[in-house]
């Protein structure tokens, strides 16, 4: 059986025998790290052992975890409907050591559990190594007997990890799997990289040094490793599928979609039912880890995931909600493996089934003020930011649903008159603003509006603010 919880047990009990502790899952939402939105890798709960900070009583590790990417440094939501193998929440399963082994047996681990447990076939595979990083290349050599021309050198920042601007940093090595030629892509370090030919599977990285200054970096005294590998992705490999939302669990939730809707998976409606499965994921796991939509931060985050969805419900013909009814088939996939799903059940339904009650009050009318003011557009065109404004504020679409509406158009969103329109309605309101005569308490309320306006904005790209990466 290759089913995703078959996967997930063969990847843990293989390095529980190998002398791995098996550690549960962290929530969605680092404690204690403020600088970092949700958890977007298998090493975040373990940042502060990697630096000698927080100590274990193990010293090898490993996890399935709970991942979102839609916002911040490693932001897939874009990606969700149109690539093979991004999702805004995936599961990402690693194995860690603390100090412990380094790269020669993270290497035969590595190995040996996809080519022997996992039997994948070695001539489908291929390594990626930092161009610097002989010992790598002349270890995939031994260990693997890979021939040359499948360990690929690369110089940019994909096969080099750092933390931050200081910490531990490293090189790392990517697995990629071959789908076949009839897949549009090309090998790593080529032009065509970015198709969906050649998938990475799993990233090995070597924490080696560390870096003190912009300029100074020395060798760790006792080096780390970390690594990731999406469920989803090798979930696809091992059952004969190249794209992730043709595994076992997508079929399911994609399935139910189209029932629901009684519109088939095909054409242009494909997008739509992958948006929707992925977003009920990612939202039912948010609201389980305590993130309710908002108008700020995470909350912002969540309601954008949300709301995108529901556009897309709207696509296939849903006048009413929906994501709430697929949601006892996501807890019958996924409630045995993470049975805060089943705790939450109840909340997560009410939550979905409020937002998206309340956003159907003006996604109708939005849509038709989008239709009208895009009607005369044509691909490589712009719309105007007075009307993503109006869009934003009066019908609470967030900008990247009008961009994600445009994008199959080839449409984007003028992006700097989006943001004059909302400067300038502040500057109105101010001007406007009859007041009490107190101009002391009025300045201190109009910049406290600005201020929470600005960080309602940062919901969008809040890339500075994160430092993680892996
Ligand atoms: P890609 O280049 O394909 O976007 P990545 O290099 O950003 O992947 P890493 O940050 O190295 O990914 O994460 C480790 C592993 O997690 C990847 O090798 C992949 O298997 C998986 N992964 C990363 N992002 C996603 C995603 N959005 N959806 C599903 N799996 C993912
Ligand atoms: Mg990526
Ligand atoms: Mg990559
Ligand atoms: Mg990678």
């Amino acid at each position: 059986m290759n089913g995703v919880n078959e996967i997930r047990s063969t990847f843990l009990d293989y390095f529980r025998q190998n002398g791995h502790e098996v550690v549960a899952s962290s929530p969605l939402v680092p404690h204690n790290d403020p600088t970092l939105m949700f958890t977007n890798a298998g090493m975040v709960p373990f940042k502060n052992v990697f630096t000698g900070l927080e100590s274990r009583p193990y010293s090898t590790a490993t996890t399935a975890q709970k991942c979102v990417r839609a916002g911040g440094k490693h932001n897939d939501l874009d990606n969700v409907g149109y690539t093979a193998r991004h999702h805004t929440f995936f599961e990402m399963m690693g194995n860690f050591s603390f100090g412990d082994y380094f790269k020669e047996r993270a290497i035969s681990l590595a190995w040996n559990l996809i080519t022997k447990e996992f039997a994948l076939p070695k001539d489908k595979l291929l390594v990626t190594v930092y161009h610097e990083d002989d010992e790598a290349f002349d270890l995939w050599k031994k260990i693997a007997g890979l021939p040359e021309e499948r360990i690929i050198r690369i110089a940019t920042s994909d096969n080099f990890w750092s933390m931050g601007d200081t910490g531990p940093c490293g090189p790392c090595s990517e697995i990629f799997f071959d789908h076949g030629d009839h897949i549009w892509g090309g090998p790593p370090g080529s032009p065509e990289e970015d198709g969906d030919r050649f998938i990475e599977i799993w990233n090995l990285v070597f924490m080696q040094y560390e870096q003190i200054s912009a300029d100074r970096r020395e060798n760790l005294p006792r080096p780390s490793i970390d690594t990731g590998m999406g469920l989803e992705r090798v979930a696809a490999v091992l059952q004969g599928k190249h794209d992730n939302y043709d595994i076992d669990l997508f079929r399911n939730l994609i399935a139910a979609s189209v029932d629901l809707t009684g519109v088939k998976a095909e054409g242009e409606h494909r997008a739509s039912h992958r948006v929707i499965a992925d977003h009920l994921r990612s939202s039912a796991f948010l609201i389980a880890d305590g993130v309710l939509p908002s108008n700020e931060g995470r909350g912002y985050v969540l309601r954008r995931i949300m709301r995108r969805a529901m556009r897309h419900a709207e696509l296939l013909g849903a006048r009413e909600p929906v994501l709430y009814k697929l949601l006892p088939v996501l807890v019958g996939e996924m409630g045995r493996a993470y049975p805060e799903l089943h705790r939450a059940e109840a909340l997560i339904s009410e939550t979905l089934k409020l937002e998206e009650s309340r956003f159907r009050k003006t996604l109708d009318r939005g849509l038709t003020l989008l239709d009208e003011a895009s009607r005369e557009l044509e691909k490589g065109d712009s719309l105007d930011g007075e009307t993503a404004f109006k869009l934003y504020d009066t019908y609470g679409f967030p900008l990247d649903l009008t961009q994600d509406a445009l994008r199959a158009r080839g449409i984007h969103v003028d992006l700097s008159g989006f943001q004059d329109a909302m400067h300038r309605q502040r500057a109105e309101a101010r001007a406007h603003w009859q007041g009490s005569g107190d101009k002391a308490t009025e300045t201190i309320w109009f910049e406290l509006g600005e201020k929470h306006e600005a960080t309602e904005f940062l919901g969008y790209d809040t890339e500075k603010a994160e430092g993680i990466t892996l």
